[in-house]
This record gives structure tokens, C-alpha cells and sequence, in this order.
């Protein structure tokens, strides 16, 4: 089928209603989670507050209770026809890994039963040496283990009972994405605990929560099919704009086509029933662009459920004839796809420790905990800047679109008015809020409509939006937790050293409040010189301003991967518990090693599309052309009347000669490049041969421009962004 067809065929696709069930959302909602509730109708007491226990105190799971709690949960996965049961884990390649196996073990009678008991549930061996491990597990110690992370529950996916696990080698170190993050969420657990208790000492533990909003595409599969750079590298390698993009913003919050609809519904209806409290949906800016978020909750579930939705977006998708795209820039000239994760701290006794508080300690515990976390992002700027980066989340970062490549932190004009008003008056002065009749009693106001009010700073990688911040910079396919530990840990290392700090002036006799304003003065006074900036992130004066200051405006992504490595990076991850060294070392070998691939990966596929699908196609055009001026010249005995066919050859000669000469030199690059040894080298001269796949898609798109719209054998723009 020509691409002319598929085109008719797409327009043409039926719609496909949504599946849902009867009954309100709340009767389906975690039907196939094995939560609390079902915890309490299938375990039996011992076993309920055996595992309870483990899950609130962080114990580990002994036998006995993991025996208990397999027999409940196989009873209710029976019920729910479940014939397999995976651990489910998140190792350092992309999306999820799990192994399948079949619950039936022999009877000894010759037949078989149905089996699952405590040691499946608790710990499985995957051979595990094809997962990414930056040598740290060498292939002669095969061996790591997926041990079931109790905090995280077993869902149900189709027929299979998925156990979600933590990932780590024979010799404890973390392979996988998990590991780390629980062990930064205890860490800023631990660190914020002791500031919280100077206000309310019956605090024991505080909450990371995470609410990540969910950018993406949908195209129509069988355009997608016939588009080898989508289908393998998830993004467009060439392809000229649209005459119509988004230049119009008619497509955000528009209403949304029926066929995307449907596929919302589906997909929220089996997050639901997963237990995952998805909200939000709505058109994004691009064409075809869409977002998803959920309700937020705390981190670990969050980013795990983060991982299904992204798993479920690509089966649903497949029902109503879309392939969904999760690449941070799948095509040029329109937005790219971010993921923006609003984090924010919390007490077991409700307290939002970025919110405003109800008065004037709930204000000063409020601006202890935002000014921390400012002064954490500020130290670790390079290194939250690393903890985004990827092959493919580089081409958002730095275009006009997305947050800059440089991390700042965008206030707002109340927060900023506060920080400096601090600076100026006495430490003891009481942080009040504004009533709500406007009635204001202290010198430092936080009106109360102030969630609602702060401003909105797109342009701001790290914004402050109320009772939160948003880490905009996230790309739409990377998984949170690479985020969410760099930020957390950080956080947690700061929190650490503003404590020593706060207990040196009260050992000068200083009471709380004063002592807590006095550590944190000489804070506020440098975020307001160095992190915070509330103008526009994408100006080159900032860029200069940003250099100015002492924030990191690395743009290369190997480069920015070696902060992980640098000492104050080291001592912050050693310091809080949540990588040693030897994991850090092994963790950037796999991000070089993985850059490389993707963009090796890239060049192999735009070099073999420029040489079968581009030039023949330029060439054919090129035939007819000639045959053109070969009758023409029959027939009039000279050219005089064909300037156009003329002028249209010379234009196809140039580009084609263009693309072959700049293919060649490319495979060149990518041979020399594949002898370099070290990783990081690898992976820098491969981001030369990133930034030249640039230099070859210019000839291309031009020749789309040329070549007659019959004849061109790849689907265009135009036709990927607009059908649905
Ligand atoms: P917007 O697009 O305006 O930023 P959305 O409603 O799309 O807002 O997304 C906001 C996200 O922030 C949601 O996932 C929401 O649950 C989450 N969120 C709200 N409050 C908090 C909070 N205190 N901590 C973490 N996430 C939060
Ligand atoms: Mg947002």
C-alpha cells in the first residue's frame, strides 16, 4: 500500500467504544490491587499484622509471614482467574522487566496444583545478566535478586499476578531504579523528622508525594508502521513542518476527537481498577499531544504506578488503532513531551511542609522547609540537571519549548516579597497570614488565596506552584525515580546540615523561632542571589546571568552525567545512604553506554532511510523529469520551455548529493566512534554524531518539499499530527 492509502485508511478508522463497566467509578476503583482491604478479608490476623508491621515500620519479611500472606493473596488472585504470578521490577533500561511463571508446581500424584507460596512472593533469582549493570555484575556472577518491596502492593495484570520488587546483585548493589529511591525517601524521612519535631514533637515520619503529570502523542498505527525512524527510534528523524502546527494553540485544552477520548476512558478505567487515582486529561500545545495525571500520593506508589500507566497507554492505545509516543521530542518544530513531577513534603500528622501553615509556626516551619529545599536545589543544581538528562530528553531541554538547560527555581512575586521582607526584620518576628477578609496582622503576609494565585512560569525548570514544586524539566519517558532520588536525597543532606546549623544557636540560648530565622538568613540571602529567578528562562541575557551566578549551563549530556561522580555529589549520595560509590561509578557507565546505543541507533537508521527511501525516491522524481525534458526536447528540438523541470533537477541534484555525501560521512563517524574504549569517550564522540544527524536531516526536508507528493514513500507531518 502506498502511503497515499494508508493515509485513506487512517481517516478513515472506525472508532472503537470504551469498555466500562457498570457501577460507579468508586465500586471498580483497586479492584485488582491487592490493598488494605483485601489484606484484611484474605490474610489471616497473624499474617495481617505481621505484614502491616513490615510495611509501616520497615521491617523485613520473615518466611513464616511471607508463607501467610502468599496463601491470602493466591486465594484472591485465584478468584480473579490468575494462572502466572512475575516479580515485577525496574531495572536501568527503560519501562519494566518481569518473567513470567505459571502457578502450577507437581501434586506428586502425577498431576498438577496450583502452588504459590512464601518464597515466590518474597524473592526470586532472574539471570539477570542482560540487564544493565555498568560491571558491576559481570556475566560470570550472573546472579541478582528481585525481592518484594512490601510497600509497593501486587497488582493484577491480565492473567498475571505482578509483585512489584526491588532489584540488587549478589553483592547488594542496587540494579534498578527502586532501590535508590526507597533509601532517599527514608533519607529525607529521617532528616526532616528531627526539624519537624522542634514543632510538633509527635511527628515520626514524613512523606515525599509525588504527582507527575503525563505528557504524550498518538498516531495513527498505520502511519506509524510505515515509518521506520518511529517505529525503532520512537521520534521522527526528518520531516518537514506542517504548514500548520500549533502556531494557531488551537489544540490545547481543545475539545478532544472522539477516537482519543475513547482511548481515555479505557485507560483510566483500567488505572482505576489498579487502584491509580488518575484524574486529569486534557490536549496539550502540540497537535495530536496529549497529557494524563493522577491524583498525587507518596513516591514510591506513585512512580510505580507511573511505570503501569505507561505500560497500560501502550496496550490501550493498540485497541483503538493509535501507537502511543513516549519520546520527549518525536517531531521537530512542535512541542516536545515532558513529564512534570510536583513533589512536596508531608507529616504523619497531616502537615504540608510546603504549604503556608495556619499561623505563625506553621508559617516559619512552612519557610524553614521551602528555603531548605531551594538551598538543596541550588547546591545540586548540576546534578537535578543530570538526574533528567537523557539522549533523548536533550532535544527538549534548551529549545524554546521547555525548560531551559540550566535549573533554576521560580518563586513567585509572594514568596519572593516574603524571603526578602525576612531578610529585613527581627528573627522574632511572628510570619503571619492575611485573613481572609484581607485582615492582615503581621509584617509578612501569605494572603490565603495564595495556592490559587501563584503565578505561572513556564519557562521555569523548578517552580513553586503554592504548595509544592513542579520539576518540570522531567522528560515524558524517563522513569521518576531518577528525579525523585537526586531531589529527595539532596533535600535530605540539607535538611541534615541546616539541623546542625539550627542546634549551634540554641546551644547559644536562643529560643526556637529565633534560632531556626537565624540559620536560615544567611540561606535566603544567597538562593536570592544564585537559584532563584522568576524572568524568563529562555533569553540568551539569562544563559549569561545563569554563568554569572555559578549555575551549571552545561548543554552536553554525556558531560553533565560525570556530576554524578564529582566529590560533593559523592558525599551528598554516601552521606544520606542512598548510593555508594561503587554504584554511582557503575550507574554513569550505564548512562554513557545507553546514550550511545540510542543515538547509534538513531544515525544507523536515518543513514539506511536516506540511502533506500529518501534518494531513490528524489531519483525517481529525477527519471521523470528527464524523460520530461527528453520529449520535450523531441518535440521543440530545445529546452527553452522547461526552466522549471530544470531549475526543480538542479534543486534535487544538489540535495541528494548533499544527503549522500553527509550519510557517508556519518557511518565514517559511527566506525571511528565504535573503536573508542571508554564509555564516557564513546558516549562524547557519539554526541557529535547526535548533533549531526541535524546536518542531515536539512537536505532531506527540503527534498520533501520537492519531490512530487506522489511519489514521497514516507508519511508526512501533516498527515501524523492531524488524523485522529
Ligand atoms: P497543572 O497542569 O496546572 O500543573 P495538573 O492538575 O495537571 O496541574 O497537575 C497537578 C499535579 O500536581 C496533579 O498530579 C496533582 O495531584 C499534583 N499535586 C497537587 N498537590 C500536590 C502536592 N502537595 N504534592 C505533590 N503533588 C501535588
Ligand atoms: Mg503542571
Amino acid at each position: 500500500m502506498d502511503r497515499i492509502d494508508l493515509v485513506k485508511e487512517s481517516f478513515e478508522r472506525k472508532e472503537v467504544p470504551a469498555d466500562v463497566p457498570a457501577g460507579k467509578t468508586s465500586e471498580y476503583f483497586g479492584e485488582l490491587v491487592f490493598d488494605r482491604k483485601k489484606m484484611c478479608k484474605y490474610l489471616d490476623a497473624e499474617s495481617l499484622h505481621a505484614l502491616l508491621d513490615c510495611i509501616e515500620g520497615g521491617h523485613a519479611l520473615d518466611r513464616k509471614t511471607a508463607d501467610g500472606v502468599a496463601r491470602g493473596m493466591k486465594e484472591w488472585a485465584m478468584e480473579h482467574g490468575v494462572t502466572h504470578v512475575t516479580h515485577w521490577f525496574q531495572p536501568l533500561t527503560e519501562g519494566t522487566a518481569e518473567k513470567h511463571d505459571s502457578l502450577i508446581d507437581y501434586d506428586g500424584k502425577g498431576g498438577v496444583i496450583e502452588s504459590f507460596d512464601g518464597k515466590m512472593l518474597a524473592q526470586q533469582e532472574p539471570d539477570a545478566s542482560s540487564f544493565p549493570s555498568g560491571g558491576i555484575r559481570a556475566t560470570f556472577e550472573a546472579r541478582g535478586y528481585t525481592a518484594w518491596d512490601p510497600t509497593s502492593p501486587v497488582f493484577i495484570l491480565d492473567d498475571t499476578l505482578c509483585i512489584p520488587t526491588v532489584f540488587i546483585s549478589y553483592t547488594g548493589e542496587a540494579l534498578d531504579y527502586k532501590t535508590p529511591l526507597k533509601k532517599a525517601l527514608k533519607a529525607v524521612s529521617d532528616a526532616a523528622v528531627p526539624i519537624c519535631k522542634l514543632f510538633d514533637p509527635d511527628v515520626t515520619k514524613v512523606y515525599s508525594y509525588l504527582g507527575w503529570e503525563q505528557e504524550y502523542f498518538l498516531v495513527d498505527e498505520a502511519l506509524y508502521a510505515a515509518r521506520t525512524d518511529l517505529m525503532i527510534t520512537g521520534r521522527t528523524l526528518f520531516g518537514h513542518n506542517s504548514s500548520k502546527n500549533q502556531q494557531l494553540d488551537d489544540h490545547y485544552f481543545g475539545a478532544i476527537p472522539t477516537r482519543v477520548a475513547n482511548f481515555m476512558r479505557d485507560l483510566e478505567v483500567a488505572g482505576h481498577r489498579l487502584g491509580i487515582p488518575i484524574k486529569t486529561r486534557h490536549n496539550e500545545v502540540a497537535p495530536n499531544q496529549f497529557e494524563l495525571a493522577p491524583i498525587y500520593g507518596e513516591t514510591n506508589l506513585a512512580n510505580d504506578q507511573n511505570q503501569i500507566v505507561m505500560n497500560l497507554m501502550g496496550r490501550i492505545a493498540r485497541k483503538h488503532g493509535f501507537v502511543v509516543l513516549l519520546h520527549e521530542k518525536p517531531f521537530d518544530g512542535v512541542n516536545g513531551s515532558g513529564k512534570h513531577n510536583n513533589w512536596s513534603l508531608g507529616t504523619d500528622k497531616g502537615a504540608q511542609l510546603l504549604a503556608p501553615g495556619k499561623d505563625a509556626k506553621g508559617n516559619l516551619q512552612f519557610v524553614t522547609f521551602f528555603v531548605n529545599v531551594l538551598a538543596a536545589v541550588q547546591k545540586h543544581n548540576a546534578l537535578m540537571k543530570a538526574s533528567i538528562a537523557s539522549a533523548t530528553n536533550a532535544h527538549r531541554l534548551g529549545a524554546n519549548e521547555a525548560p531551559p538547560a540550566i535549573v533554576s527555581a521560580f518563586l513567585g512575586r509572594t514568596m519572593t516579597e516574603v524571603l526578602h521582607k525576612l531578610l529585613e526584620v527581627p528573627s522574632d518576628t511572628p510570619i503571619e497570614i492575611a485573613g481572609k477578609k484581607g485582615k492582615s496582622v503581621g509584617l509578612v503576609e501569605i494572603p490565603e488565596i495564595f495556592v490559587d494565585n501563584t503565578d505561572r512560569n513556564r519557562t521555569s525548570p523548578f517552580a513553586f506552584t503554592g504548595n509544592r514544586f513542579e520539576f518540570r524539566a522531567v522528560g515524558s519517558s524517563a522513569n521518576c525515580a531518577g528525579a525523585m532520588t537526586t531531589l529527595n536525597a539532596a533535600v535530605a543532606e540539607q535538611l541534615i546540615e541546616f539541623k546542625a546549623a539550627v542546634e549551634k544557636e540554641l546551644a547559644a540560648g536562643k529560643a526556637t523561632n529565633v534560632a531556626l530565622m537565624d540559620a536560615l538568613k544567611p540561606i535566603i540571602k544567597s538562593i536570592l542571589d544564585v537559584v532563584c529567578f522568576d524572568g524568563n528562562g529562555y533569553t540568551e541575557e539569562w544563559k549569561k546571568e545563569a554563568a554569572r551566578r555559578g549555575l551549571d549551563i552545561e548543554t552536553n549530556v554525556p558531560k553533565m552525567f560525570c556530576e554524578f561522580t564529582k566529590p560533593a555529589a559523592v558525599e551528598m549520595f554516601t552521606k544520606t545512604g542512598v548510593y555508594t560509590q561503587k554504584e554511582l561509578e557503575a550507574r554513569n557507565e550505564v548512562k554513557w553506554e545507553t546514550y550511545t546505543k540510542k543515538v547509534q541507533i538513531e544515525s544507523r537508521v536515518m543513514v539506511r532511510m536516506a540511502l533506500n527511501h529518501i534518494i531513490p525516491a528524489a531519483l525517481e522524481y529525477k527519471a521523470k523529469l528527464l524523460q520530461e525534458l527528453t520529449l520535450a526536447k523531441g518535440i521543440y528540438g530545445n529546452l527553452d520551455g522547461c526552466t522549471t523541470e530544470l531549475r526543480i533537477l538542479d534543486d534535487i541534484n544538489k540535495y541528494v548529493e548533499e544527503v549522500r555525501v553527509k550519510a557517508t560521512a556519518m557511518k565514517e563517524a559511527r566506525k571511528a566512534a565504535n573503536m573508542i574504549e571508554g564509555e564516557y569517550e564513546k558516549a562524547l564522540a557519539y554526541h557529535e554524531i547526535a548533533e549531526s544527524l541535524f546536518a542531515l536531516r536539512r537536505p532531506i526536508d527540503k527534498l520533501e518539499e520537492v519531490v512530487d507528493n506522489k511519489m514521497w514513500p514516507l508519511p508526512k507531518y501533516r498527515e501524523l499530527l492531524f488524523i485522529s
